[in-house]
């Protein structure tokens, strides 16, 4: 009833701000043409007239704050250390245990149905909405129709829209409680619509996928999605190791009993996984923590497709299963931000190395060029992409574009 409150009031605040603000009035005018053209399309993909009208009757204009948000995407732009401080903080973990307890028989017939560990899909659920706590008080229908009118990532937008209103079509969730975050991911799981359409489940058998105040539906659609992303159920995340004197960094990838053989060691003291490939990942370089990660990381990079994201969710469903705190510190040295990225990608392509886009964020295809790079250049491969990396790559090859 809260959640209803505060959106009615939003509601009913914002039309006479805007209209204080003096918009002009072809801003109205352009969204009414934008919903009206919308309602064409709706109504092609089985959206009734009663529908539409539902989902918009609250909504009259775009929501002025949503754009200057689209520039923000903290995961990628801070350091990785930073973003797991703020992600698998203390208090998460102590929470996270706590409703493992309470949910413990849910928790369970959803890792046996799915094949995915309680602890990862615990870990999903802290980092998107604090186990349910917080999953955003935004209309998702106002949200994408903001991005969508603006045209923000060409029609992505647009099509997530009219997806949203084909779950209101269906019934599972009434318009004033479609709420989530200011980019339209939706409820405790932050889905996209498109997403909730081919992945969320009904769990708890009351013949609605509700991803907004059921438990079990949350964490079974995060299970599902999992699955569906390729989880493979006999392998880990990935394995925080220690690398002996000498490790060669040029034969990074391959067979867990491998990196075994070659003296590779879990740090809590548990052995590797006789089978199974992973590639070694060394998010803060040489020093830092080293983890050896598994397919099952890029599936975690399919929800959301962030580095950093993908370690937090990783290492926060090791310390609910109460593993221990990463055992190497991060680098305090400079690194590279956004615009040292790009200019990198740019020096990288230069050398031959790299051939993705030079959008100024890490990622494999970035540290593998890094690696490639260092391998031809006789410098340690670890992948990570420094200041004195960038002045190397520039003193050979320029400064490019
Ligand atoms: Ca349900």
């Amino acid at each position: 009833m809260a959640c209803r409150r505060a959106l009615l009031v939003a509601a009913l605040c914002l039309a006479p701000t805007l209209s204080w603000s003096g918009t002009p009035q072809t801003s109205n005018g352009a969204f009414e043409a934008f919903v009206a053209a919308l309602r064409i399309d709706a109504e092609a993909r089985g959206v009734s007239a009663a529908t539409f009208a539902a989902a918009f009757r609250a909504i009259t204009a775009p929501d002025p704050g949503i754009l200057g948000r689209t520039r923000q995407q903290g995961e990628f732009v801070r350091p990785v250390w930073d973003y797991l401080v703020g992600a698998v903080s203390p208090g998460r973990i102590i929470r996270g245990r706590a409703r493992a307890a309470a949910l413990a028989q849910t928790l369970k017939a959803i890792e046996n149905r799915y094949g995915v560990p309680a602890s990862v899909v615990l870990a999903f659920w802290g980092i998107e909405s604090d186990f349910g706590a917080s999953a955003g008080s935004t209309s998702t229908i106002r949200a994408l129709a903001t991005l969508a009118e603006a045209k923000h990532r060409g029609t992505l937008f647009r099509d997530e829209l009219l997806a949203a209103l084909s779950i209101l079509q269906r019934g599972d969730i009434a318009p004033d409680r479609m709420s989530g975050s200011w980019a339209g991911a939706m409820g405790q799981v932050q889905f996209l619509p498109s997403t909730y359409l081919a992945h969320a489940v009904d769990f708890d058998g009351d013949g609605h996928r509700d991803i907004w105040t059921s438990d079990a539906d949350s964490l079974a659609s995060i299970a599902a999605y999992l699955k569906d992303l390729g989880w493979d159920p006999a392998l880990s995340w990935g394995y925080e190791v220690r690398l002996p004197e000498g490790f060669d960094l040029t034969d990074y990838t391959g067979d867990l009993g491998k990196f075994a053989a070659r003296g590779v060691r879990r740090v809590d003291g548990n052995p590797l996984p006789e089978r199974g490939n992973a590639t070694l990942f060394l998010p803060g370089g040489l020093g830092a923590p080293a983890f050896l990660i598994t397919g099952n990381f890029e599936v975690i990079r399919g929800y959301n497709t962030s580095d950093s994201y993908a370690l937090a969710v990783g290492h926060l469903a090791d310390r609910l299963d109460g593993g221990p705190v990463l055992a190497n510190p991060w680098p305090t040295g400079p690194r590279l931000d956004g615009a040292g990225l790009r200019a990198l990608q740019t020096g990288l392509a230069a050398a031959g190395v790299y051939d993705g886009p030079k959008d100024g964020r890490a990622g494999p295809k970035l540290r593998e060029a890094v690696r490639r790079y260092q391998i031809g250049a006789g410098l340690p491969a670890d992948g990570y992409a420094t200041p004195t990396l960038l002045a190397h790559v520039q003193g050979r090859h320029g400064r490019g574009q």
